[in-house]
């Protein structure tokens, strides 16, 4: 079987861009104040190194809460056709520049007290507070969709291990198999759900050229269907897929993840693998500390201050709006790091 490559997965989509760590100047930072990063994903972890270049007496933290976030490791070569990417910096160098690194879960932000209670029990104090949670699953009220039916039916949406399931049950699909992708209305990553598409085809027309893909892509507007045929096109993708928009009855209304079975308004689906990606809302953490709004995002200004609390710093994908890929990220930092507070 033909493995999925990260270079295959990263084929033409995301263009590379020169945007660069820009270490900001004028913020309004004591010499001696604790700065605080939750998360180490691309945006936090370049956030530190911003940070301390431009102020290297600053104490800067960064809180993790996933330790394979920062691990090198390649892993399986076809889950990472699934995994989001991580942060370039590693560990040593994060570390090598004086930045403290915690392993541990945020589960609440005192505003007051410029403090933050972590899973551990411990908790940790900060002059100024950078977040970059990335996001979180938004809960779906649709019928059979419970806890086993998302472990049988993997978003694999930047969880490492449901990449690794989904990868394991592509590897096991009958040679006339049937594989859906299922995209919410509100899809939160627009560009990476038009990737696994193509990944998914790519997959199909290399190891089972008698196997179909579905996509039941219930975003409003023909936009990433016309991408997608696009890009099929023009990459000569010779897979079976069957693209069904939000007007042609891709909405689900029941799963039965143990038959393989989904009820949509166009009717039934029977499939042997199915990648059910939920709508996703900015990481909870950002919900606690009262910088989401009804949308589920954090709405900031151009400078990545949240709107609803001007101390706060929201950097990355929990952002509203936001472009949601490695360049977004990389900008919304910039623009953090460079303002004048
Ligand atoms: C499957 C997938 C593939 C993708 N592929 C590409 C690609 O090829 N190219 C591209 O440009 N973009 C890609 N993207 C988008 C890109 O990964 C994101 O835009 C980028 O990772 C956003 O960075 P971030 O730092 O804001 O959030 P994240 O990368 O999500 O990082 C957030 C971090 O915060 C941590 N965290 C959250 N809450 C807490 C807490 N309470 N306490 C402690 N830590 C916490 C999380 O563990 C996580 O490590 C992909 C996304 C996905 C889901």
């Amino acid at each position: 079987m033909t493995r999925l490559t990260r270079r295959q997965f990263t084929l033409g989509l995301f263009a590379t861009s020169a945007v660069a760590a820009v270490g900001g100047v004028g913020l309004a930072l004591s010499p001696a104040d604790r700065t605080v990063i939750i998360g180490a994903g691309p945006a936090g972890a370049q956030a530190a190194l911003a940070l301390r270049a431009a102020h290297p007496t600053l104490r800067v933290a960064l809180l993790e809460r996933d330790p394979t976030r920062l691990a090198r490791e390649a892993s399986d070569a076809a889950a990472a056709a699934f995994t989001a990417p991580r942060t370039e910096a590693t560990l040593a160098q994060l570390k090598a520049q004086g930045i403290e690194v915690m392993l541990d879960d945020v589960v609440d932000v005192d505003w007051t007290a410029g403090r933050l209670s972590l899973f551990s029990g411990r908790d940790a104090a900060f002059d100024r507070l950078y977040l970059a949670p990335g996001t979180s699953a938004r809960p779906e009220a649709i019928e059979g969709l419970d806890a086993e039916a998302r472990y049988t039916m993997p978003a694999a949406w930047g969880n490492p291990r449901e990449a690794r399931r989904l990868a394991a049950q592509l590897a096991a699909l009958p040679e006339a198999g049937h594989v859906v992708l299922r995209l919410p209305a509100d899809l939160s990553h627009p560009q990476v759900a038009l990737n696994r598409a193509l990944v998914l085809s790519r997959h199909l027309a290399a190891t089972r050229p008698a196997a179909r893909l579905t996509v039941l892509d219930a975003t409003p507007t023909p936009a990433l269907a016309q991408s997608f045929a696009m890009a099929k096109r023009l990459q000569g993708l010779d897979a079976q897929v069957a693209w069904v928009t939000a007007a042609q009855g891709a909405t689900v209304r029941a799963v039965d993840a143990h038959a393989g079975r989904i009820e949509t308004d166009a009717g039934r689906l029977t499939a042997d693998v199915i990648n059910f990606v939920p709508p996703h809302v900015a990481g909870t953490i950002a919900r606690t500390a009262g910088l989401v709004d009804a949308s589920g995002w954090c709405p900031c200004d151009a400078r990545s201050r949240s709107m609803l609390r001007s101390e706060a710093i929201v950097l990355g994908d929990a952002r509203k709006g936001a472009a949601r890929t490695l360049d977004g990220a990389r900008l919304s930092v910039t623009a953090a790091t460079d303002a004048k507070a």
